[in-house]
């Protein structure tokens, strides 16, 4: 496999000025597909009254979208994992039932949105072809990724089903350990399985008989050298970054890169602040006169996952002179007692730089996990896609090798798994 190497010396272009590398970086993301394999959902943002067809507080939605000439997207089946410790029916009929309605609520949505809501905007892509089909007829690619197995319960046949309902990549894990795999949260709280269960290697097997990406992003990092041995098509990680630059359990280090490289699969980069940057905490001073701020206007915690979508929409409903006077009395903070900056474009392009230096730009790639946890200072909605290709012309990433981490690499590991399903198929 042609590996491209790369370093500073080769990359380094001079640009005669700003204008003419913002001139060259627009016309490259207008041509090249942008393909961004990780954004949540709630069934409610596709099919309700309020929709993505809309502007809503939401980090994606089409007018987001557009906006950054984002062309494409995986929309994730998400189930999250009920623990056993909080639930003993969790790994039972029961628990897999619940898990079961809410990812087919979640296909459903999909088709919904693509075929009936918004049919001249967005359609469902369900191979390459698809793609680059839907591409050149001006719409929107949608595509179907599942996050986490659990919903399959112990049902073998239920991989086929959720084939056929459109998914395109699975998870083995989320947080929490299930049915198939340990999830990186083992390194807390310790593992059930040792990497993959009897089941879940079977779940491998049969996914690369139907054609599904196998996405390791959440497993432990058994689970992924051992899936990496197992499968016979290459394997991406739909939404991880890299654990040399930010030492969190759910990105992978060098050996599991490559791992990954080896079964010649693609890591997409998330642009998920805490897995892309370890921030220094604030000082105590700091944190008190944020938190006194945050009172004062009735506002959430941005830096805590859980509350960071209600912060961005509570932030938007104050009043023009409310927020001039949160945005004076921050500066204030920031100027008296310094914090260390979130995540921004540029951190996140070091991840991706460390990558390509490791395995190689033919396997790395870009995602952002929006409305899940993601978003970055200058990649925090859909509608700043464009600051990601930006950065990377600034850094002397050729239109070529933009091409491949934009969507050129993840759609030949499709294309590569599909074919490998069909061999397997005879
Ligand atoms: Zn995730």
């Amino acid at each position: 496999m042609a590996v491209a190497k790369t370093d500073s010396s080769t990359r380094v272009r001079i640009f005669s000025s700003e204008d003419a590398l913002l001139k060259q970086a627009r016309a490259i993301h207008e041509r090249v597909i942008t393909l961004d394999t990780h954004i949540d959902f709630a069934p409610g943002d596709l099919v309700g009254e309020q929709n993505y067809t809309q502007r809503l507080d939401t980090q994606f939605n089409l007018p987001n979208m557009i906006d950054g000439g984002l062309d494409g997207l995986f929309f994730v089946v998400y189930v999250g994992q009920t623990r056993e410790t909080q639930n003993p029916e969790a790994l039972k009929t029961q628990g897999y039932e619940r898990a079961y309605r809410a990812a087919v609520e979640k296909f459903d949505a999909v088709h919904r949105f693509t075929r009936d809501i918004a049919p001249d905007k967005i359609e469902l892509a369900l191979n390459v072809a698809d793609v680059h089909r839907i591409n050149l007829q001006g719409k929107k690619i949608a595509l179907i990724g599942v996050e986490n197995g659990y919903p399959l319960g112990e049902d073998i046949a239920r991989v086929k089903e959720f084939y056929d309902r459109g998914a395109r990549y699975l998870s083995l894990a989320h947080n929490g350990h299930n049915q198939l795999a340990d999830s990186h949260t083992g390194e807390r709280d310790g593992w059930k399985w040792n990497g993959l269960s009897p089941l879940g290697k079977q779940v491998i097997g049969e996914m690369n008989r139907l054609g599904i990406m196998v996405d390791v992003s959440h497993a432990s990092k058994e689970s992924v050298m051992q899936t990496a041995r197992l499968s016979k098509a290459p394997l991406i990680a739909s939404h991880s970054a890299v654990r040399a630059l930010c030492d969190v359990s759910r990105n992978l280090d060098d050996e599991q890169l490559l791992a990954l490289k080896q079964t010649g699969g693609v890591l997409q980069v998330v642009a998920y602040g805490g897995f892309v940057k370890t921030r220094k905490p604030d000082s105590p001073d700091r944190a008190a006169a944020l938190a006194a701020l945050r009172r004062t206007f009735d506002l959430a915690n941005p830096n805590d996952p859980r509350e960071r979508g209600r912060f961005h929409a509570a932030l938007k409903q104050l009043s023009d002179n409310q927020r001039a006077e949160y945005e004076t009395k921050l500066a204030e903070i920031d100027t008296e007692h310094p914090g260390d900056p979130p995540a921004a474009v540029k951190d996140f392009i070091d991840h991706i730089d460390y990558a390509v230096n490791l395995i190689g730009v033919d396997h790395v790639g870009i995602s952002s996990d929006f409305d899940g946890g993601g978003g970055i200072i200058g990649w925090n909605d859909a509608g700043e896609t464009f600051n990601v290709t930006l950065e990377l012309v600034r850094r002397g990433y050729t239109e070529a090798q933009i091409e491949k981490l934009w969507s050129g690499n993840l759609l030949r590991v499709m294309d590569e798994v599909e074919r490998i399903a069909r061999n397997l198929q005879k």
